[in-house]
C-alpha cells in the first residue's frame, strides 16, 4: 500500500499528480501538481473552487480541498510521468458530505461496521465514435446483429488492445474484450474487487478509455443513448457480499434457490424496494431514460429493463442472477457516476439486510415479450423528473445517502431538469406548430 506520494514519484519517475475528485455529475476535476509540491498537497489538499464544478456551493464558500488517497493512487499507463490519484472533499478541515467518494467510503464503513464487505464488477460500455461524435467510427460496422462481430472488433484492435495492455499492466486482471450490441459499442471486463476500489477503477477507466480513443484520432462516449436505434451504453453491476476479511462470500448458498442466500436475498429485497428512486442515481441524465423503457432496437432487443423485475440467467430483467453467490443490476447506464453508484447499492441493500427485505417473486419470463402479463411489478421512472421524485420520497434511501448529500443532489438535479424543459426541440414544432 503506497502511504508517501513523494516516494512513489522518486521511485516511479511520476513528473506530475493529477490530484481528482469527481463531483455530483460525475466530472473528474483535477488539478496537476508537480511531484515537487507533491508532499505539501498530501497533507493540506489541493485547493479548488467548489462552486465550479457541480456541487451545490456558492462562490462565496471557501476553498474545497481535495486530499488525495495515496492507497488509491494510478500511474497513467500510457504516460508514466504522471499518476492519478483520487481525492475525497474537506472543507475547513471537515469532510464535504455532498462529495460522492466521501459519501461511498462512509457507506462501506457502515458495511464493515456490520462485518460485511462489498465486492462489486461494473460492465461500462462505451462507443468509439468520429472526434465531432456524429456518428461512429468505423463505416464498415453497419450489421444489423453486429455483438460479439469479429471482423468488427479487429478493425479497432489498436485502441481496445491498447487499453486491455494497460488493464493487464495494472494489474486488474482484464479478462475479455468484444463489441457490443450496437455497431461502434465495445466492452472491455475486468476483475471485481471492493466497492471503492471498483468506483476508483471504474472512474480511471472512463479517462483512460477517452484518453487512450483521443490519441488514436477517436472519441469515445458512455453516454446511455447516443444513437436512436441502437442499443444504449449500459453499465451493469454485478454484486456480492464477503465477510470482513473477504474469505466468504456470504451470498452463496448452494441450498437456496440461485444460489442465493438468505443474505443476498434480502440485499436484493433492498434494491428491489428501493429501485424506482435509486433510478436517480444509476440512471442520473435527461438521456438515461430513452435506453430504458425504450422501444426495440434495431438488433432486436434494448438489453435494459422497463420493470423492477428479477429472475435466475435470464437478461430481460432488472436483476438477474447469473449464477450462485451475486446478482447483477442491469439498470444502471454509462452516465452514472461511478462513486454513487456502489454507493447507492450499498445503501439499498444494507437497508434490506436491516429489514429483511423480501425481493418478491421471480418472473421467469422473457419481458420483451411477455412483461405486460407482470401486473405486480412496478414500471421503472420514465424521464429524469420521475425518478427525482421518487428518490424525493424515499426517505430512508436519502438518509442513508446522507441528508446533505440526498438534498445538493435534488436541488442541482431539478436545475438540470428545468434547463432541459428550457430547451426547445424540433419535436415541439413538428408537433405543435399547426395546432
Ligand atoms: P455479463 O456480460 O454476463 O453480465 P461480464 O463478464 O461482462 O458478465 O461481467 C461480469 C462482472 O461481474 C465482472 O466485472 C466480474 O468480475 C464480476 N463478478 C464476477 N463474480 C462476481 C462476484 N462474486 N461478485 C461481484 N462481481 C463479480
Ligand atoms: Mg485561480
Ligand atoms: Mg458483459
Ligand atoms: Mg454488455
Ligand atoms: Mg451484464
Amino acid at each position: 500500500m503506497i502511504t508517501d506520494l513523494s516516494a512513489f514519484a522518486a521511485e516511479r519517475g511520476v513528473k506530475y499528480f493529477m490530484i481528482s475528485y469527481t463531483d455530483l455529475f460525475g466530472g473528474q476535476r483535477a488539478k496537476l501538481v508537480p511531484a515537487q509540491a507533491i508532499a505539501e498537497m498530501q497533507k493540506d489538499g489541493a485547493g479548488f473552487a467548489g462552486f465550479a464544478t457541480w456541487l451545490d456551493l456558492t462562490p462565496a464558500h471557501p476553498d474545497l480541498f481535495a486530499m488525495p488517497d495515496p492507497g488509491s493512487v494510478i500511474q497513467l499507463p500510457w504516460k508514466p510521468e504522471v499518476a492519478w490519484v483520487p481525492a475525497d472533499g474537506v472543507m475547513e478541515d471537515r469532510p464535504v458530505d455532498q462529495a460522492p467518494r466521501v459519501v461511498l467510503k462512509r457507506l462501506v464503513e457502515q458495511a464493515a461496521a456490520q462485518g460485511l464487505r462489498v465486492k462489486t464488477g461494473v460492465e461500462a460500455e462505451f462507443f468509439l465514435t468520429t472526434p465531432d461524435g456524429g456518428r461512429i467510427s468505423d463505416d464498415l460496422d453497419t450489421a444489423e446483429k453486429p455483438c460479439y462481430d469479429q471482423q468488427a472488433v479487429m478493425r479497432r484492435y489498436d485502441v481496445i488492445a491498447e487499453i486491455c495492455d494497460h488493464m493487464l499492466a495494472l494489474g486488474w486482471k482484464p479478462y475479455q474484450n468484444d463489441h457490443e450490441d450496437a455497431n461502434g459499442q465495445f466492452e472491455m471486463n475486468w476483475e471485481y474487487d471492493d466497492a471503492l476500489a471498483t468506483a476508483d477503477k471504474h472512474s480511471f477507466f472512463k479517462f483512460m478509455v477517452k484518453s487512450v480513443a483521443e490519441k488514436h484520432g477517436l472519441r469515445a462516449t458512455f453516454m446511455p443513448k447516443p444513437f436512436k436505434g441502437l442499443t444504449g451504453n449500459g453499465c451493469h453491476c454485478h454484486i456480492s457480499v464477503w465477510n470482513a476479511d473477504g474469505t466468504q462470500n456470504a451470498f452463496a448458498d448452494k441450498a437456496e434457490p440461485f444460489g442465493l442466500s438468505a443474505k443476498g436475498r434480502h440485499f436484493l429485497g433492498g434494491i428491489m424496494k428501493h429501485a424506482s428512486a435509486l433510478a436517480a442515481i444509476t440512471n442520473p441524465t435527461v438521456n438515461s431514460y430513452k435506453r430504458i423503457n425504450a422501444p426495440r432496437t434495431i438488433s432486436g432487443a434494448t438489453w435494459a429493463p422497463n420493470s423492477v423485475t428479477w429472475t435466475g440467467n435470464n437478461r430481460t430483467h432488472m436483476v438477474r442472477v447469473p449464477g450462485p453467490g451475486r446478482f447483477e443490476l442491469r439498470l444502471p447506464d454509462g452516465a452514472v457516476n461511478p462513486y454513487l453508484l456502489q454507493a447507492v447499492i450499498i445503501a439499498a441493500g444494507l437497508d434490506g439486510i436491516q429489514g429483511s427485505a423480501d425481493p418478491g417473486p421471480h418472473h421467469d419470463i422473457d419481458m420483451y415479450r411477455e412483461g405486460h402479463t407482470v401486473t405486480d411489478a412496478p414500471k421503472l421512472p420514465l424521464n429524469l423528473l420521475d425518478a427525482l421524485r421518487r428518490f424525493d420520497e424515499d426517505a430512508s434511501l436519502k438518509s442513508a445517502m446522507g441528508a446533505e448529500f440526498s438534498a445538493a443532489y435534488l436541488k442541482l438535479k431539478q436545475l438540470e431538469w428545468t434547463s432541459y424543459c428550457n430547451h426547445f426541440t424540433a419535436w415541439e414544432r413538428d408537433n405543435a406548430f399547426d395546432v
